[in-house]
């Protein structure tokens, strides 16, 4: 079979992989320069340096991810920066660290052992993930996260510490309006499993290099492309004026719906088109500082404690040089901001000297922050979709019978993460070698 795919995300090059494997012939096209989509490098002339389109984690739960990073012949250890679940707040007030241990020993000390929470909220932490574990990891799917933890009776302490900044890490939607079962799914996979699937995983290179640029060569990949428009009939697909047998449109939502209402409309066809169009978006930021030597903190990554009034809009602080291999790169610093719709309303300018100046405050007790050279804010807009409770995701089959969808946005059972794009390209992949074989 002759595949087209439109997009280089990680879902599109993982279903381009996956059709390649078994023997088909696959072109994508995308419309920038770079494999990777939304987890792409990008070159900062202000920082004179690459850098990703904003700081990405894995997780030791992202199987398909590193099964894929594998099946390329690449060395997880030497791309990926791999540590036990550890979340420190950089001034110290709260720290959980999950143990060599086998599961869920590994997670019970963690817990036992946490700074900064009090014994009660320990008990509730343990009772609500048992709950959890016992439920099978289902939550009534119309609630959202606050609602449940409430009627968990957490604490407004652990929420704050720890529920929180995990929930708009994980969901990039706040607790009050994030689906509960979506964070539940999250916890099955990660906490709930075994240790090493809790474990978290700092890519050592850049993002397109992680594994995007790793593809065989036999998949031609036109960059600088965007695809405008396609026609299907029963038998083929014309776009980008070729032929092909089948496509996968791995597009952003939005993107997506363009490219189908190119095509004969239906009843199925309309409500699928409603379905993308119900998404909601929230934007991430990413502040990345270039400093003069590099810091050496004890930690790879570290929680900052957000105060949006005073524009200290940071959540995370990943130290780079603590697990970067690159080293034609500068030393940098990379502060995230999930659920960056309150920063997007400021100037850039107030924006990065407030969000340093929270992260000297927060860092008192590590060596000083080096100096300054540069700086870079970068903001995708449309980041993730809001992970809301009761969402409608499409599968990856169309009405169009030639015509698979695939993205972190379909059916994938997660929010909107990166194993969810590479499970969603695999899915399509197969869906199209099952019934075209
Ligand atoms: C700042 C930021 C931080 C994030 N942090 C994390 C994290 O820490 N961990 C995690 O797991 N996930 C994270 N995510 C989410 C993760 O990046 C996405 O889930 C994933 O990259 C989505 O991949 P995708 O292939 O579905 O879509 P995309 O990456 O959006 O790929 C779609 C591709 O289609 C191309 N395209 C669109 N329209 C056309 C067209 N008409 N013609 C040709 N090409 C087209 C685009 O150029 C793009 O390359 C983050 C996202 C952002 C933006």
């Amino acid at each position: 079979m002759k595949v087209g795919v439109v997009g280089a995300g990680w879902a599109g090059l993982s279903a381009a992989f996956r059709l390649d494997r078994a023997g088909h012939k696959v072109t994508v096209f995308d419309a920038t320069r770079t494999p990777g989509g939304r987890a792409r490098r990008l070159h900062s002339t202000r920082l004179d340096a690459d850098i990703d389109n904003g700081q990405h984690i894995l997780s030791g739960a992202y199987s398909e991810t590193l099964s894929l990073i594998d099946e390329l012949g690449l060395d997880r250890a030497s791309v990926l920066f791999d540590q036990p679940l550890t979340l420190l707040s950089a001034d110290g007030r709260f720290g959980l660290q999950a143990a060599a241990l086998p599961a869920p020993l590994h997670l019970a000390s963690a817990v036992m052992t946490a700074r900064g929470l009090s014994w009660r909220d320990k008990w509730r932490l343990v009772r609500t993930m048992q709950r959890l574990h016992a439920r099978q990891w289902t939550i009534d799917t119309g609630l959202t996260v606050l609602e449940w933890l409430k009627a968990e009776h957490q604490s407004d302490h652990i929420i704050r510490y720890f529920w929180r900044p995990v929930c708009l890490a994980a969901l990039n939607t706040p607790i009050d309006l994030a689906g509960a079962q979506l964070l539940a799914t999250v916890l099955r996979d990660s906490l709930g499993a075994t240790t090493r699937a809790s474990h978290l995983l700092i890519p050592r290179v850049d993002l397109s290099q992680l594994w995007p640029e790793h593809l065989p060569s036999s998949i031609a990949i036109h960059h600088g492309l965007a695809v405008r428009h396609v026609a299907s009939t029963a038998t083929h697909v014309d776009m980008c004026d070729e032929r092909f047998d089948a496509v996968v449109i791995a597009a952003s939502a939005p993107s997506t719906a363009r490219l189908l209402r190119c095509l004969p409309q239906s009843a199925a066809g309309s409500q699928l088109l409603a379905r993308i169009a119900a998404f909601e978006y929230r934007p991430i930021a990413t502040l990345t500082l270039k400093t003069e030597h590099p810091w050496g903190l004890p930690h790879a990554m570290l929680m900052l404690d957000d105060t949006p009034e005073r524009l200290h809009f940071g959540q995370w602080l990943f130290d780079r040089s603590v697990f970067s291999l690159d080293s034609s790169q500068p030393p940098m610093l990379c502060v995230v901001a999930s659920d960056a719709r309150e920063l997007t309303k400021h100037k850039r300018e107030d924006v990065a000297a407030a969000i340093i100046e929270q992260v000297t405050e927060q860092t008192v007790r590590f060596a000083p922050m080096p100096t300054i050279t540069a700086y870079e804010l970068v903001i995708e807009k449309h980041a993730t979709f809001a992970a809301l409770p009761d969402m409608q995701r499409p599968g990856n089959a169309t009405p169009w019978s030639r015509i698979w969808i695939a993205g972190d946005w379909t059916d994938t059972g997660y929010p909107a993460v990166l194993e969810g794009a590479v499970r969603s390209g695999r899915s399509a992949a197969e869906l199209i070698m099952q019934k075209h074989p």
